[in-house]
């Protein structure tokens, strides 16, 4: 086959597998096609990785042999080992290995050319791909290893802030920048790679500095923002070894990831350089003293199971508002039982989703998916929350800073102006939850000492499950 004809063959497939690429991101959209998007999605990749390496560029397969028999094995086991509520983090360092893996190609690709004669092989274009493949890589990779140890809880989820941190910043992307830009222009070679080692080194530094400031509230931004930044990165890389699906591929998670970071922004009514640069989370925990009023005094108040049985059973509007914890218990299927009795008993009952409830975004969907909730039953914040007065019940499922009204009515709070799902205005609130911890921010409830709020302790799905058996015991005679 000459070359011309390998050429257009190699970019027919790559078209194929970009057309199935969108098909399967269009079908992710909707829950009863998501898993067939899913499918498609992975045929193209399926296409992408066999054509590549079927192309002439490959020279030695032992290598790649040895990275596939690698990546399949840890990524089984991954898959199998990883448990659901370990998988925000799993993204996060995922997102870090996308940089991580553009970094290397970017700097694989400077020492090849280096290699050769360097300079006259070495054109204006390629070097500033090259530069942009490290910085956006660089610092995906290590804000992604910053934001893992976030959400594994290895590092504080408190924003770390000191003063002169604008300046410190503000000098490291000067320095990465004209560092770049150094290794871009010059002639000399000793010079370019002393610039090239800044750069690199820089882009690993801010990488980590950016994300340091920003706080555990915000963490949802942060992963939508770094997945967006390792998709742009990777379309770099595709520049850099003239890759078109690479590009293609690269652009799809690139813009799906901006898309979802400015919906992450409209949730916590953040603009993007507020969550950048604000130190969210970094006030003392809320004090209420802007509003008069918002603080209520009071205790609080628990319920059993049986007491909790007895309110649902004369409810006709009940609302579900899962959390965090919901997840943590794997509660999934004993909501949707209960959700099931609750129906055969004659109520309406609707499943409030907060677009930042739980550790990543579309946490909750994906689980109540998993229990065959369905899809119909799940309201968003901005329908629920003017229906929330005429709702009989509440019943908040390991929920917590996604309904804590501080962020409605106190100025003082560090979450004030996050949009909230209006719990506390039902008639009675049943909140789920083992003990007094406090939410994701580490900010402190006054839902749970409302005059209308009822505790009921202990992990969620027994605390369900105690419930459920009150209904099934009502059935049963
Ligand atoms: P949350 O504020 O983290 O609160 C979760 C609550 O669940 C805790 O108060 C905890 O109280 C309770 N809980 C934990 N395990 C439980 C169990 N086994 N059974 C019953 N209750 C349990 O959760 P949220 O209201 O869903 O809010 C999400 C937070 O995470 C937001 O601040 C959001 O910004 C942040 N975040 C979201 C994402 C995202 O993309 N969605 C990513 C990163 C961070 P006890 O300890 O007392 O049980």
């Amino acid at each position: 086959m000459n070359l011309e004809t390998r050429e257009i063959l190699v970019n027919g497939a790559y078209i194929v597998a970009s057309i199935l690429f969108i098909l399967g991101l269009k079908m992710l959209g909707r829950q009863g096609t998501a898993r067939r998007g899913n499918l498609l999605s992975g045929v193209g990749m399926l296409i992408a990785i066999v054509v590549t390496l079927l192309d002439r560029h490959i020279i030695d397969y032992h290598w790649i042999a040895l990275g596939l028999v690698a990546g399949t094995v840890i990524g089984l086991a991954c898959a199998r080992l990883i448990k659901m509520t370990s998988m925000p983090e799993m993204v996060a360092l995922l997102n870090g290995f996308g940089g991580l893996a553009s970094l290397i190609v970017g700097a694989a690709e400077y020492f090849r050319i280096r290699g050769g004669t360097v300079l006259p092989d070495h054109p204006a274009f390629t070097a500033t791909v090259i530069a942009l493949t490290i910085l956006i890589g660089g610092i995906t990779f290590t804000g992604s290893v910053y934001a893992f140890c976030k959400l594994a809880e290895w590092l504080s989820g408190r924003p770390i802030l000191f003063s002169g941190q604008h300046v410190v910043n503000g000098l490291l992307v000067a320095i990465t920048v004209v560092a770049g830009g150094l290794y871009v222009v010059t002639g000399d070679p000793a010079m370019q790679l002393l610039a090239f080692g800044a750069f690199t080194l820089g882009s690993l530094i801010l990488g980590w500095t950016l994300v340091m400031p920003i706080g555990g509230g915000d963490m949802p931004v942060v992963i939508s923002m770094l997945n967006s930044l390792s998709g742009l990165a990777a379309c770099a890389a595709g520049f850099v070894i003239s890759n078109n699906v690479l590009i293609v591929a690269g652009c799809l998670v690139g813009t799906s990831g901006v898309i979802l970071t400015a919906i992450m922004c409209k949730a916590m009514n953040r603009s993007l350089a507020n969550v950048l640069f604000s130190g969210f989370g970094a006030a003392p925990a809320a004090t209420n003293a802007g509003e008069p009023g918002a603080t209520v005094h009071g205790e609080l108040k628990p319920i059993s199971a049986e007491d909790s049985f007895a309110v649902l059973e004369a409810a006709r509007q009940v609302v579900i508002i899962p959390g965090y914890g919901m997840a943590v218990s794997q509660a999934q299927h004993v909501v949707r039982e209960l959700a099931e009795m609750l129906e055969n008993n004659g109520a309406e009952v609707r499943f409030a989703i907060h677009p930042v409830a739980g550790r990543m975004p579309g946490h909750m969907n994906v689980l109540l998916a998993e229990a065959n909730v369905p899809y119909e039953q799940l309201v968003e914040m901005d329908a629920i929350n003017p229906l929330m007065p005429s709702m009989d019940v509440a019943i908040v499922i390991g929920a917590n800073d996604v309904v804590n009204p501080a962020a409605a009515s106190d100025k003082a709070s560090p979450i004030y102006g996050m949009p909230i799902i209006n719990a506390h205005e039902a008639r009675t609130v049943i909140c789920l939850k083992r003990g007094k911890g406090t939410g994701f921010s580490g900010l402190e409830n006054q839902l749970f000492l409302r005059p209308n709020t009822r505790m009921l302790y202990g992990d969620a799905k027994g605390s369900l499950q105690g419930v459920v058996a009150e209904f099934k015991s009502l059935a049963a005679g």
